[in-house]
């Protein structure tokens, strides 16, 4: 029995980018998706495009921040990132690698380019992917999940490779442990490699293209700095990268629930974004 395809339902070209902090020039990817019902779990997505930045004492980045109700999912690219939180948690993450942290019931963190990259100079590449919980995991303990490169499964398309960050592609599981399900990959092609992807029947599905253009489901072109919304019926999507490509696979079952979001909080309600805000004042949250 074949299965049936995903087809596309928005294609959507990011607004130009702008800085987070001064160490972050991102394009915001979901556009005016972010935070809307259609697209859950996933709220929103930076990418910051490879930037040279010259050597300097004082890493770029943007300081201390709080973060309440969703995860952050940080995939670095070209350079090092460090996070460091009011848990105590600290990591510094390198090209391939990927910091999962659940904010749940509060946090308050940093994220800087590392000290010693940042001495050193040079390219900096990242994305920033941030996704929800369900209410009753919305006061997670927080926790941090620092995945090593070596720790991703990596199937191998063409010349290219899919990276299983979360979720299963071709038997292979990735490392990161989520509260509902969801598929985060890193797909890395090169010009002519081909592939179908298989995700859930009835689950979000969201292929934003950062770098290159792709053929989709065998009919319509996509250039860099688009999103790709397709329909939650349907199982499979094709594939075929026209340019080496980098792009996000984002896919899981929707969680059916009101979405109150206000800068770094995301509730189910005005009244616990409110909530929110009055425990981070009251210093609930942490502090570094
Ligand atoms: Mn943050």
């Amino acid at each position: 029995m074949s299965s049936q395809k995903k087809t596309i339902t928005r294609v959507i070209e990011s607004p130009q980018p702008h800085w987070v902090g001064d160490g972050f020039f991102v394009r915001p990817l979901f556009a005016d998706l972010a935070f809307q019902r259609e697209i859950s779990p996933f709220l929103m997505l930076d990418y910051a495009a490879p930037a040279r930045f010259p050597p300097s004492d004082t890493p770029p980045g943007v300081g201390p921040h709080p973060h309440k109700g969703f995860e952050t999912v940080t995939i670095v690219y070209d350079g090092e990132v460090e996070h460091r939180d009011s848990t105590g948690a600290i990591g510094c993450i390198g090209p391939g690698e990927v910091q999962w942290m659940t904010a749940g019931s509060g946090i308050v963190h940093e994220e800087f380019h590392s000290r010693a990259a940042a001495r050193r100079g040079g390219v900096v590449s990242m994305s920033q992917l941030w996704v929800n919980l369900p209410s009753r995991d919305k006061s997670a303990t927080p926790r941090y999940q620092d995945i090593p490169g070596k720790s991703i499964p990596e199937v191998s398309v063409g010349g290219g490779v899919v990276r299983v960050i979360a979720g299963e592609f071709a038997g292979q599981r990735g490392p990161a442990s989520t509260f509902t399900p969801v598929q985060v990959w890193d797909m890395r092609l090169k010009a002519g490699d081909k592939t179908t992807l298989t995700l859930g029947e009835g689950d979000t599905a969201l292929l934003p293209v950062l770098q290159g253009r792709v053929r989709l489901n065998g009919e319509r072109e996509i250039a860099a700095s688009r999103l790709v919304m397709f329909s939650h019926a349907g199982e499979e999507i094709e594939v075929e990268a026209l340019d080496d490509a980098i792009l996000l696979l984002l896919g899981g079952e929707p969680i059916d629930e009101p979405v109150a979001a206000y800068g770094p909080f995301v509730m189910n309600t005005q009244d616990e974004i409110r909530q929110a805000i009055a425990d981070y004042r009251a210093g609930k949250m942490g502090s570094l």
